[in-house]
């Protein structure tokens, strides 16, 4: 196995992928994933909203860009941002920068087709369950927290 097999081999737990992305950033993945059409392993559901990750996704093709955590050292917020009546399920909820989920993800682009997703590990008392949502550049938004 190469180096870049380890890599993407790698969980939300490791260090590959600790680079700070900013709103920036963050919004010329989210435009450049939108436009990849054609059909990809990684596309199993459309991951408009949060959504477990399957144990057929393709976690192989899958390479770490960087992270959303602010600092590393402060524990993030649990506060979510929905201003229009959205909740955390929802398709249509913000891509709140900030705000919890996202200020726990890790942006992660498919080699294959290079679709982008963010990605984090719920953590309850008695399970962690990884999750995946598709990067809408709509839907990103620069909120205070
Ligand atoms: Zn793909």
């Amino acid at each position: 196995m190469n180096d870049r097999q380890n890599e993407a081999k790698g969980d939300e737990n490791t260090m590959a992928g600790d680079k700070q992305i900013g709103l920036d950033e963050l919004l010329a993945l989210a435009r450049a994933s939108s436009v990849v059409d054609g059909p990809c392993a990684c596309i199993v559901d459309p991951h408009g909203e949060w959504s477990r990750i399957q144990a057929s996704f393709p976690e192989q093709d899958m390479r770490p860009v960087g992270t959303l955590v602010d600092d590393p050292y402060v524990e993030a917020t649990f506060a979510e941002f929905h201003p229009d009546g959205t909740h955390y399920w929802s398709a249509a909820a913000p891509i709140a920068l900030r705000h919890y989920p996202y200020n726990r993800c890790t942006v992660v682009r498919c080699a294959q087709c290079g679709r982008a997703y963010l990605r984090y590990v719920e953590a309850g008392g008695y399970y962690a369950e990884p999750r995946i949502r598709a990067m809408n550049p709509n839907l990103i938004v620069d909120a205070r927290a």
